[in-house]
């Protein structure tokens, strides 16, 4: 029987993977083209919704450095890793990450809607097989789990069969209280949050939790706004986490606007991360100190659970690193 392609999957296949057209979209400059790196391991991959939010004609716009490949990345200093969160060491199967008491982190996927610059994990050696047998295996074992995060790649890259049959197999392991995800898809494509995907999420017996990636407030539009609010009638609980970033959102204004039209639309700022030192991203790194100013101006301006908490990851601790 033909089975008919899902509307979000038919706009991901419609995403710039070729840097000479999406160049050519931006109406950059033939100097602003040197500038871009056209062959890098970590390819270009961006969503049409993303890239008609960036500023034509110009490298400075907040959009366009999250996701566009730029010569800057092949100078690396040394103390920026391939593996900069021990990830690996944290492995106990080809897709299960634990290193988190009472939580573990399922990559079900490899797979995203979009490629961004500074992803801790793009270097990650990921199991190009599909199927987690041996990670539900391991899930199932152990009872110490009470909570399983999907994340990746993007767990949303899932179709939503794959989606059942996964949580099919999590709902069996009565341990479990809750399924997290971690996606940026929406973000890109809100297509993705469909009657199919909303429905497995109202029917499934565990909690959900559902953490986006939101970066800057130009990703949040009314589209994307409206498919997350549709998760939370559902009760699930959204969160958002961003990544402090040079020349994205490192200034007071954006930060305000972002947590803003977050809480706004009932999306709590959970952590604004400190950049993991991943191999290429040096030229997005924000110190500390000016961490700690930003969220100084939020605490001013909005309730305490409009603004996130400022905080590190650092390999082999038993959690994140709170700076505040
Ligand atoms: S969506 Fe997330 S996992 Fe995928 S590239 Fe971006 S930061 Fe990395």
């Amino acid at each position: 029987m033909h089975r008919s392609i899902p509307l979000w999957r038919q706009i991901q296949r419609k995403n710039f993977t070729r840097l000479d057209q999406l160049a050519a979209f931006l109406n950059l400059t033939e100097a602003q083209k040197q500038e871009l790196w056209g062959q890098p391991r970590f390819v270009l991959n961006l969503p049409l919704r993303l890239a008609q939010k960036i500023e034509k004609g110009t490298l400075d716009d907040p959009i366009l450095r999250q996701f566009v490949p730029l010569q800057k990345e092949r100078h690396s200093p040394p103390e920026f890793k391939l593996d900069p969160v021990g990830d690996l060491t944290a492995r106990k199967c080809q897709k299960l990450l634990h290193k988190y008491e009472g939580r573990a982190l399922l990559m079900p996927t490899q797979a995203c809607a979009m490629h961004c610059r500074y992803c801790f994990r793009q270097h990650f050696p990921y199991e190009k097989e599909s199927g987690c047998e041996d990670e539900l295996k391991l899930i199932q074992e152990d009872s110490s789990l009470t909570e399983i995060i999907l994340s990746g790649g993007d767990p949303l890259s899932l179709s939503n069969e794959a989606m059942q049959s996964l949580f099919a197999s999590l709902a069996r392991c009565k341990h479990l209280k809750r399924i997290r995800f971690h996606t940026r898809f929406p973000i890109g494509i809100p297509e993705r949050i469909d009657s199919g995907l909303l429905t497995l999420f109202k029917d499934h017996p565990q909690q959900i939790v559902f953490v986006i990636h939101s970066n800057h407030p130009r990703e949040l539009d009314a589209d994307v706004l409206s498919a997350l609010q549709s998760i939370g009638k559902l009760g699930i609980p959204l969160l958002n986490q961003s990544v402090l970033l040079k020349g994205v959102n490192d200034q007071e204004e954006t930060q305000l606007a972002l947590c803003q039209t977050l809480v706004d639309s009932g999306i709590l700022p959970y952590y604004l991360h400190l950049l993991d030192r991943v191999e290429g991203s040096s030229h997005f790194e924000v110190s500390e100190k000016r961490g700690l100013e930003l969220i100084a101006y939020l605490q001013k301006r909005l309730a305490g659970y409009g603004v996130p908490r400022l905080a590190r990851e650092e390999a082999g601790k038993p959690s994140k690193t709170l700076i505040y």
